[in-house]
């Protein structure tokens, strides 16, 4: 079975946040130096890379992402290629095609290295939010580091996600994948109390 891997590596070199922690492995056994076996740790932001939030991360008392339904991130999704200037948020209107799968990424293009931050990615709106809702959409991916915009105050798109008990999905490479029909894969892990957690992200095969 092909799967196509939509996640960027994680390692020191990928950008985070501007004032969040960034990724730092450290190395505490090695081999090469005698040791019986190698042995590292990682501490970084649990937003870095390819991640999911939750909903404790926008709204008070919403749940962490331990207690996040693992529904959301496992099934039939669709990739839409979408196009519209740099640091714009994505409307219903630049949307071409009808939705057809329950999780729907967006591929702007607009974040194009992982390793080099650039303010000017685009967004979600709470319309578009809204219009994958009623389409049947639990979840909405996009290959930026969050689905509101850089200097956004208000998140209107993580709060219209809050309202429709959607998830979302951030920080996804969908450079080198074609638009269409896929399943998507990307379980977080069970971090206790977290706002967010780093995902595995890949697309498989529809299932027909
Ligand atoms: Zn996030």
């Amino acid at each position: 079975m092909a799967l196509i891997d939509i996640s960027p590596p994680l390692s020191e070199a990928i950008a985070v946040w501007p004032g969040d922690v960034p990724l730092a492995r450290q190395v505490a056994l090695s081999l090469e130096e005698g040791h019986t076996i190698a042995l590292s740790s990682v501490s970084t932001t649990v937003h870095v890379g390819a991640h999911v939030d939750a909903p404790n991360h926008y709204v008070v008392g919403g749940q962490d992402v331990a207690s996040r339904s693992l529904h959301y991130y496992y099934g039939p999704c669709q990739v839409i290629q979408v196009d519209l200037p740099r640091g714009a948020r994505i409307l219903p209107e630049h949307v071409q095609e009808p939705i057809l799968a329950p999780r729907v990424l967006f591929r702007t293009g607009s974040f194009p290295d992982p390793t080099q931050w650039n303010n000017d990615f685009n967004s979600l709106s709470s319309e578009l939010v809204d219009h994958v809702h009623a389409a049947g959409g639990i979840l909405i991916g996009i290959d930026t580091p969050s689905v509101d915009l850089f200097d956004d105050k208000v998140l209107e798109a993580h709060h219209a996600l809050a309202r429709h008990d959607m998830a979302n999905l951030e920080g996804v490479v969908l450079g080198h994948v074609e638009p269409g029909l896929y399943t998507l894969i990307a379980l977080p892990l069970a971090l206790v109390g977290a706002d967010a957690s780093p995902v595995r992200a890949v697309l498989a095969p529809p299932v027909v």
